[in-house]
């Protein structure tokens, strides 16, 4: 049986490695469950998901992700510093810690804290990776049809996907 190449509203499994141009490991899924993504459905970088385009399980391939298919270039408006009074008490303040906070027109931002002192806080909207060329390892372990509640959420279900 040939096998099904990835498209469009494909569940597909992969494992990957993610270095920087550095050579610094920004991520990697091999010392965890493989990753799960919906093909078509913006749940990983442009650059990667064309690349997959097209393959098939137990094909391996390097890809190289230019800024702008990646997580695009830092955007220096999208830092922010804030009265640390916005925000509640009870939050243990870190760096790098990710926080979903409200816009002024009411959408929900997800930002990330770069730095604080006693009285701000300044948080980063751009990804922690914004500004980097990326670099893949990537396997490709599975490919099957999305159930019509995969494509209608946007994301795959199940072990390796959304829980819910
Ligand atoms: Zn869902």
């Amino acid at each position: 049986m040939p096998e099904t190449p990835i498209s469009d509203g494909k569940v597909v499994e992969i494992h990957f490695t993610l270095t920087l141009e550095d050579g610094e490991i920004a991520d990697s899924s091999r010392d965890q469950d493989p990753m799960l993504y919906l093909h078509g459905g913006d749940n990983i970088v442009k650059g990667l998901e064309k690349a997959l385009l097209g393959k098939t399980a137990g094909d391996k391939l390097s890809v190289d992700v230019a800024i702008a298919e990646g997580f695009g270039e830092h955007n220096p408006e999208g830092v922010q510093e804030l009265p640390r009074s916005e925000l509640p008490d009870d939050v243990e303040l870190e760096v790098g810690m990710e926080f979903g906070f409200e816009h002024e027109d009411g959408s929900v931002m997800t930002g990330w804290v770069t730095a604080f002192t006693d009285e701000t806080v300044t948080i980063d909207l751009n990804h922690p990776l914004a500004g980097e060329t990326l670099h893949f390892e990537v396997e490709v372990l599975s490919v099957r049809e999305a159930l019509p509640v995969e494509i209608e959420h946007g994301h795959p279900h199940g072990p390796g996907g959304h829980e819910h």
